[in-house]
């Protein structure tokens, strides 16, 4: 990727890069040059977890090669998305995603739809989410999820966006909501997945990606480690879902985007691979799925 010497800092007005002007002077962008860049698939920096240091992580995050984000909005309530597409305009890189997760489905009122479909007309919007069905922690009535969940879906179809599917314990309601929903135009991805090879199989059927998270890193992991193994390499993303689920040897702690590359490396060690074969393949599998530009050159707006 060819350097930008007229990086963004001479430009006040344009969006802030997702860069620094630092690791141009200290060569530590050679140094990442030499490893094919990674995509956190899913991630809410733009919650009060990152209020204190958001510059920070990003900037770790681009040292640890990490040029691209997608910001989940509709992660606790719905001034996330307008949050979440704040930050996607000030960075290049950064992307947004919104919509309103399962668990807060009860809370969210006509006009808030209303909202939110309009959001989905910004530039830099480019899925819906997150939404799905947890039937683990059933915070919203099931009808209600079901309901939510059936209306995202549509609207995703409605707007050709893909749709970024939370899924707990619901694998068969989440399937049948995206065949009967999509009628096989609907795209999207399992996010955080971690039900079985069963379960990834009649995704993948219906044209689904598999996104892995810190949970495939866990001790206690081995059955997911398992499908990592054999999911198809043109099927599957990585993705922190941060401030939550930090990867060993992080676990414990808040999450970040930095932490994508133990993602990667895990998936790179169950499947006998070099991480950037992990970090190329999905690269390409979020490109196509969100239509992200390929090879953006950070610094640019
Ligand atoms: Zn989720
Ligand atoms: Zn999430």
């Amino acid at each position: 990727m060819p350097e930008t010497p007229s990086g963004g800092i001479t430009h006040a007005v344009r969006p802030e890069p997702f860069d620094n002007a630092q690791d141009r002077r200290s060569g530590a962008q050679a140094e990442r040059s030499r490893r094919a860049p990674l995509i956190d698939t899913h991630c809410h920096i733009q919650t009060e977890e990152f209020d204190e240091d958001r510059h920070e992580v990003l900037a770790r995050a681009r040292e640890a090669g990490v040029d691209t984000l997608i910001v989940v909005g509709g992660a606790g309530d719905l001034s996330t998305n307008d949050a979440a597409v704040t930050l996607a305009e000030q960075h290049a890189g950064l992307y947004a995603t919104v919509g309103m997760h399962p668990h807060d489905a009860k809370d969210v009122a006509e006009e808030d739809m209303d909202r939110l479909r309009g959001l989905t007309g910004h530039p830099k919007v480019v899925a819906i989410g997150e939404t799905g069905l947890d039937f683990h922690y059933d915070n919203s009535p099931r009808e209600v999820q079901r309901e939510m969940f059936d209306r995202f879906a549509g609207l995703a179809v409605e707007r050709r966006l893909p749709i970024v599917v939370h899924n707990r314990e619901s694998d068969r309601e989440v399937a049948e909501t995206i065949r009967n929903r999509g009628g096989g135009k609907l795209e999207g991805v399992i996010h955080c997945f971690t039900s079985d090879q069963a379960a990834a199989r009649s995704f993948l059927d219906l044209g689904f990606y598999l996104s892995f998270s810190g949970i495939v890193t866990f001790k206690n992991a081995d059955g997911l480690r398992d499908v990592a193994r054999w999911a198809p390499l043109d099927r599957l993303l990585i993705e922190t879902d941060a401030p939550f689920l930090a990867p060993v040897p992080k676990r414990g702690r808040r999450n970040e985007p930095a932490y994508v590359r133990f993602v990667a490396e895990t998936l790179a060690q169950v499947r006998g691979v070099g991480v950037d074969e992990i970090a190329d393949a999905a690269g390409r599998n979020a490109r196509a799925l969100f239509g992200l530009p390929s090879g953006e050159t950070p610094g640019k707006p």
